[in-house]
This record gives C-alpha cells, structure tokens and sequence, in this order.
C-alpha cells in the first residue's frame, strides 16, 4: 500500500491548481488523472479568457503548463482512474484505482467535474469543434454574426442563449416542452431580446455538415406532430444539463438532490479531511478560472487541516528515512 500525505482525484484546472499548492507546501502529493488529463477544458480548443495569456492559449497548452508547474514542486501524476474510496473511518483515507493499487492519504480533494449532458444524436460528437458547443463562454466569440441554435429551456439554455446573443445575428432556442423550465426573471429578459426566437415542441433529431466539416444545419422534429424539418443555422450549443461525476461518493458523503457536492465554505464535505472543488461542487459558474480558484482554495484548507494534526500523522517511508 502506497502512503502519501493528499491524494488530488481529478486533473482539470482544480486538480492541478490544488497539486501546484499542496506539493508546493511540501506535502506528498499525488494526482489521479483519470482518463483525460486536463478533464473538460482539455477538449477545448481555444482559451481567450483564462488570465496571464494575453494572446489566448490553447486547453491542452494550458493542462500542460499546469501539469508542468504542479510537477516542479513535486506533485506525481498517476493515469489510472479512482475506483473505490473508503471514508468510513476517517483519516487516513482508502482509494483503490483502476491499475490495481491501494493508496492511503491523510487528505483528499475530490475535483472530478461535471460533464455536460449531450443529446445523443446523429453528428453531435463529429461535430463538437466545428460548430457544436457546450460552453458559450469558451465559444461564442466563434460565432460573430451567425445564426445560432440552442437546445434547452432550462436556466443554462437561456442565461447562454442570452450571452450569446452578443456574437450572433440570430439565437433560437429549441425547447421539447411548450413551457420552458428556466426562471421567470430569465424568461422575461430572453423573450424581450429581438435577437432571441423560440422553437417549442421539438427535439433535434440530427446535426448536419457541410463539405468543409462544419455546421450547417439541424433536423428538427415537432413532437406534436412528427414533422421534421431542416433549419440552416452555423451552430449547435447544447444545455440539457450536467451530471456531475460523483456517483463513486454517493454513499460516503453528502450530495444535493442533482448530485453535486455539498460543501462548507472551507471546500470541506461532509467528511473531515475530505476536500472538494470545481465543478463537483459549482454548478453555477463552470469556468477554468472559478475551477483553478476553487482548487487553491481546498489546498490551502487541507493544508491548515493537515497543519493542525501534524502531531498525529504517521511518518510517510520517504520523510522517516
Ligand atoms: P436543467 O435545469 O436540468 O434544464 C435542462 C433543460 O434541458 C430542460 O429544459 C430540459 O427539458 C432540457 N432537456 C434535458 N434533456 C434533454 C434532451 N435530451 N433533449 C432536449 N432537451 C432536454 O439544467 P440547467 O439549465 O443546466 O441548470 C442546472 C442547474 O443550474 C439548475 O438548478 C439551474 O437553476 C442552475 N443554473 C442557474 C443559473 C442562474 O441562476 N442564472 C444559470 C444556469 C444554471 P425539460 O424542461 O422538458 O425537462
């Protein structure tokens, strides 16, 4: 069994940021990476609104710069995916993973994202990049004078549709219900927005491309009547809503009803010595930058908590030696 002093599951812009504090104090610290290094913003293509680029960056640049920076202080990082945690008994913690090691750490931080629902039709994952978005932030500025398509009626679908309307000429929200979900204060300033059309009744059914690889229209279906039609637009931003990844813990520590963590404003769970950040627990402002706030955070709560039990700590191998 390998023993370390903070155990960091997640890599995204939390993770790394929270390794980059712990290893930096000098604590062990290892990172589980899960699948994708990096996590959701890994995926994204261009990053013009992550501070200290001025020129913008790249999702994977900027994974691997912070990977880099963790690293220098000596974080490890470990590919492999946690499996089973054991809480129950307090410090110091049980994780297993899925390369068959049993890890022990005197504290966790638990920074394993949300991941954005996605409607599971023909030519939304072929076109994710090219026209197809989950994050109006990250992509908006993509879409300067076209005509956009947003799919939901929840508060995401309409909060993005509205920022977005300051790129495109044109945003129709396509809503499967006659009555959208999303608050009334939203409501009322969606709907006054000229640039803001709603399709109720329909489903998107496909996402299409042109011969360059792009965007160019979805089949859309009233559920009514059956009917499907072709309707150009240049993009597709998909709100259907999140599932943040927390069904490992869903025994050992508190949820809310949509499964995100609960957390006190220390970042702590409902564990003592277990710690959570970014989209795990936030499902409000899902940005890199909240993200990599939100891990310092929890390092430096799990830092002072380790601090103040020093006295109690088993000796890790390398610090007896
Ligand atoms: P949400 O409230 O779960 O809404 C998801 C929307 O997508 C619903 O309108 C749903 O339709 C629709 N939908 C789900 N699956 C679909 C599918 N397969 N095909 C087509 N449509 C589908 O999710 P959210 O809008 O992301 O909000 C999540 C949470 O964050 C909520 O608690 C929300 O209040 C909060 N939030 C708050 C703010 C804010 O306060 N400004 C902003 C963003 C999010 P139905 O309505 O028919 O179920």
């Amino acid at each position: 069994m390998k023993r370390e002093r903070v155990a960091v599951i997640g890599s995204g812009p939390a993770g790394l940021t929270a390794a980059l504090y712990t290893a930096r104090a000098q604590l062990s610290t290892v990172v589980f990476t899960g699948k994708t290094l990096g996590g959701q913003i890994s995926t994204t293509h261009e990053v013009e609104n992550f501070p200290g680029f001025p020129n913008g960056t790249t999702g994977p640049e900027l994974v691997e710069n912070m990977k880099a920076q963790a690293e220098r202080f000596g974080a490890r990082l470990v590919y492999e995916s946690v499996t089973e945690v054991d809480f129950s008994q307090g410090t110091p913690f049980t994780l297993k993973t899925d390369g068959g090691e049993v890890y022990q750490a005197d504290t966790v931080l638990i920074t394993i994202g949300a991941n954005p629902r996605e409607l599971g039709v023909p030519g939304e994952r072929q076109y994710v990049g090219r026209g197809v978005s989950y994050c109006a932030t990250c992509d908006g500025f993509f879409f300067r004078g076209k005509d956009i398509s947003v799919v939901g009626g929840g508060d995401s679908a309409l909060q993005e549709g509205l920022f977005l309307t300051k790129f495109g000429r044109s945003v129709n929200i396509i809503h499967r219900r006659d009555e959208l979900r999303a608050s009334v204060a939203l409501q009322t300033r969606a709907k006054s927005n000229p640039k803001i059309h709603f399709t109720y009744n329909t489903v998107v059914d496909q996402v299409k491309g042109d011969e360059t690889g792009v965007v160019k229209a979805v089949m859309l279906r009233d559920v009514k009547t059956g009917q499907v039609t072709e309707k150009a637009t240049d993009g597709v931003f998909v709100f259907v809503g999140y599932d943040p990844n927390s069904w490992l813990f869903k025994d050992q520590l508190a949820l809310d009803e949509s499964g995100y963590m609960k957390i006190d404003h220390h970042m702590q769970t409902s564990v003592e010595g277990v710690f959570a950040a970014g989209e795990i627990h936030d499902s409000v402002f899902r940005q890199a930058i909240t993200a990599a706030g939100d891990g310092c955070k929890a390092a430096l709560s799990a830092i002072k908590w380790l601090g103040e039990r020093e006295h109690l700590l088993q000796p890790l191998d390398a610090e007896a030696v």
